[in-house]
């Protein structure tokens, strides 16, 4: 029997080495140390033996199946280290190939504009204010010295959800919504979208965007307002920026004015973008009328202000010689990533 044990130590040890997968070696684990495998054949055979001899060949042959399955493990150590080697070696990520670049996008010339205003006057002291864009009538309209019966109220200019509620059609009730709220003195402007029913075309989108300003205070005048938009003018159009007024109306301001910066094209000589003109018209403007202050409970005796206000596109399409306003809502990234 002992002559027998040798032989299959030395026969599974031979298979051993010439294992060449994990299936292969599972195969010759059940072969050698299965139930139906030799050893388990001669330990049930140990019964047949004189029983003298039974403890000295059950340890022969426990210790047989001890080694081959301690060289059955060791085996497949070494062969679950090397797949992982070789899967490690075949994933290796390459540092020469040539990456996909993320690509990022530029900020919207919109947008950009917008930023530019606001650092500008918050660098003079103004704070940013913020409304709906769903409005009531009344403060779209009513505060703001535009009742019942009035033009600009009317259905083919304004966007209306109900009778009283509207897309707003300026920034200016958050100037109502601020009056109302906080006490003078004011200084604030509001950025945001507002909605018109007007036609696309080259120079009208129903969707655009304004800037408002607003200061109120005691003793303000329309030389502290000259003086405020040449100042801006200046910051956003270049320093050599004049400016003039020419009279104008709005229902919410009076005196009203509206705005023309010198060309930062030609410099005032005429050129394309100003169409000859030497000046380009850049916003209305003018002293808050009594009647909007007292409606938003301010005094006019005490207090007085100024307003103005301007489209973003315009501004945009000035700065930037865009020459159709389509163009800044296509999303067309050939276009946007000029900017
Ligand atoms: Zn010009």
């Amino acid at each position: 029997m002992e002559e027998k044990i040798r032989t299959l130590l030395e026969q599974a040890k031979a298979e051993l080495k010439s294992v060449a997968n994990i299936q292969e070696l599972a195969d010759l684990k059940v072969k050698y140390l299965g139930k139906k495998s030799e050893f388990t054949a001669l330990l049930k055979g140990l019964g047949e033996l004189p029983v003298e001899q039974r403890p000295q060949m059950g340890n022969l042959v426990n210790a047989a199946k001890v080694e081959i399955e301690d060289l059955i493990t060791d085996f497949e150590n070494q062969m679950q280290a090397k797949e992982l080697e070789e899967k490690l070696k075949k994933e290796k990520i390459d540092v020469t190939m040539p990456s996909n670049v993320q690509k990022i996008g530029s900020v919207h010339p919109i947008t950009k504009i917008i930023d530019e205003v606001k650092d500008i006057f918050i660098g003079m002291g103004y704070k940013i204010a913020d409304g709906p864009e769903i409005e009531k009538a009344e403060y779209n309209f009513d505060k703001l010295n535009t009742p019942k019966g009035h033009p600009a109220r009317d259905l083919q200019d304004t966007f209306y959800i109900t009778e009283d509620i509207v897309l707003r059609s300026q920034t200016s009730p958050v100037q109502a919504r601020v009056m109302e709220t906080e006490k003078p003195p004011i200084k604030i402007i509001c950025p945001g979208t507002v909605y018109r029913s007007d036609s696309v075309d080259a120079t009208h989108s129903p969707v655009f965007h304004q800037i408002e300003g607003l200061v109120i205070d005691k003793k303000v005048t329309m030389a502290d307002l000259k003086g405020t938009l040449e100042m801006f003018a200046k910051k956003c159009l270049g320093e050599n920026t004049k400016i003039r007024f020419r009279p104008h109306h709005f229902p919410f301001t009076e005196p009203s004015a509206e705005a023309d910066v010198s060309c930062f094209v030609c410099g005032g000589k005429g050129c394309r973008v100003c169409k000859g003109e030497g000046w380009i018209e850049l916003l209305g403007c003018g002293m808050v009328h009594p009647n909007v202050l007292r409606s938003c409970n301010i005094d006019p005796e005490e207090y007085s202000g100024f307003a103005f206000g301007f489209g973003v596109e315009r501004i945009a399409m000035a700065k930037y010689g865009i020459d159709d306003m389509r163009l800044l809502f296509e999303n067309d990234i050939r276009f946007l990533k000029q900017f």
